[in-house]
């Protein structure tokens, strides 16, 4: 038995996936089966077929960022953004009052949030002193409150913008060979692409890598992300997916977006990114009012202040929003700002000089 089906949550072991007209199938002309609308709405774009449901999993854009990725095109499943891979993992896997993940904190705040929501345990590890993984804790196989079933990595980690080492995250998988699945939350991997870890999808069975178009691709809108994995992983994903997950028309623009020319496109506006990310990063540093500017290989940057609150509050009333992180116990002082264009660095660095 592989480790995704031993670890699977009780309730889907048995559980016979929903069996939609898509999932069912059948080749013909006349398609009966769906109840459907025979025709189709007025006023809507050309280019669809509005009244059809989707397929259950749209092959094509499997592939399509198969390739893009450099992985087999089933090790790849579409999902409607990161957000719900991380909800389909931990219900997918974790059992309520039973099971639990861990998380290294501070990060990306969904996995706690779907953890808790689903009644199941967080296993909670600070990061090190440089927001590198604490190996020896992740290497552990038991959680104090659960069945350890997931571990979490953002990589590069969000809030605190910088990569975890690769050497670490393969001690951690090794450990948990046969335990757990280690989950490589990779949402900016576009700003440093040569950190991704799909080349050790073959190799770690316990594998598991989230992709979106949300953040280098410019499609939050559109709500397409991925997920990368043994085919194992991701048919026990497939179990609890809804019958019809991936609307046509955003299933359409991802495809556009991982053409050639999209991801041309993709990478220049990235290079930009990167360019004027460093570029604040100098301006920053060069404040009274800021302590530090931390490393960052994504489109954030994180910040430590002299006064966080009264920073925050004043590029308020500015109408100027950063993202406070001073909830973390290990960021007190901080504030988490996004690479935007260039006239909006101008504008925050210049309420910045003004505040200093
Ligand atoms: C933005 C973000 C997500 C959410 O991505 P969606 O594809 O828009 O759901 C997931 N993980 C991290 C670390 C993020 O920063």
């Amino acid at each position: 038995m592989s480790l995704a089906e031993r670890l699977l949550a009780r309730p889907l072991k048995t559980l016979e996936p929903y069996q939609s007209a898509r999932r069912i199938g059948g080749h013909g002309q006349v398609y009966l089966n769906a109840n459907e609308s025979a025709r189709p709405p007025p006023n809507m774009p050309a280019g669809e077929t509005w009244q059809r449901y989707p397929d259950f999993l749209p092959a094509e854009l499997s592939a399509a960022y198969a390739a893009y990725a450099g992985v087999a095109s089933d090790q790849v499943v579409a999902v409607r953004g990161a957000d719900e891979a991380i909800d389909l993992l931990i219900r997918t896997f974790c059992e309520p009052r039973q099971d639990a993940v861990r998380i290294q904190a501070p990060t990306y705040s969904m996995y706690e949030f779907v953890a808790e929501a689903h009644g199941v345990a967080i296993d909670s590890v600070a990061l090190d002193e440089n927001f590198d993984l604490n190996t020896s804790a992740n290497t552990q196989l038991e959680a104090a409150d659960g069945a350890l079933k997931l571990v979490f990595i953002c990589h590069p980690n969000n809030p605190t913008g910088n990569q975890i080492s690769r050497d670490r995250i393969i001690t951690t998988l090794l450990a948990q060979r046969d335990n757990a699945l280690v989950v490589v939350d990779e949402a900016y991997i576009e700003y440093c692409p040569a950190a991704g870890l799909q080349d050790l999808l073959d190799e770690h069975p316990n594998l598991v890598i989230i992709r979106t178009l949300s953040k280098a691709f410019a499609l939050a809108a559109v709500r397409v992300g991925f997920v990368l994995a043994q085919p194992d992983v991701l048919e026990a994903l497939c179990r609890l997916m809804p019958p019809y997950p991936m609307p046509d028309p955003c299933a359409r623009i991802a495809m556009a977006a991982l053409t050639a020319d999209g991801v041309t496109a993709m990478q220049q506006r990235r290079d930009e990114t990167n360019v004027l990310r460093e570029t604040t990063r100098g301006s920053l540093e060069a404040l009274a009012c800021v302590e530090t500017v931390y490393d960052s290989d994504t489109n954030f940057l994180l910040a430590e202040f002299r006064r966080a609150d009264v920073i925050m509050d004043r590029l308020l009333s500015l109408g100027i929003v950063l993202r406070d992180q001073t909830h973390h116990p290990l960021l007190p002082r901080h504030l988490r700002m996004t690479i935007g264009n260039a006239q909006e660095m101008q504008q925050l660095l210049r309420a910045l000089r003004e505040l200093n």
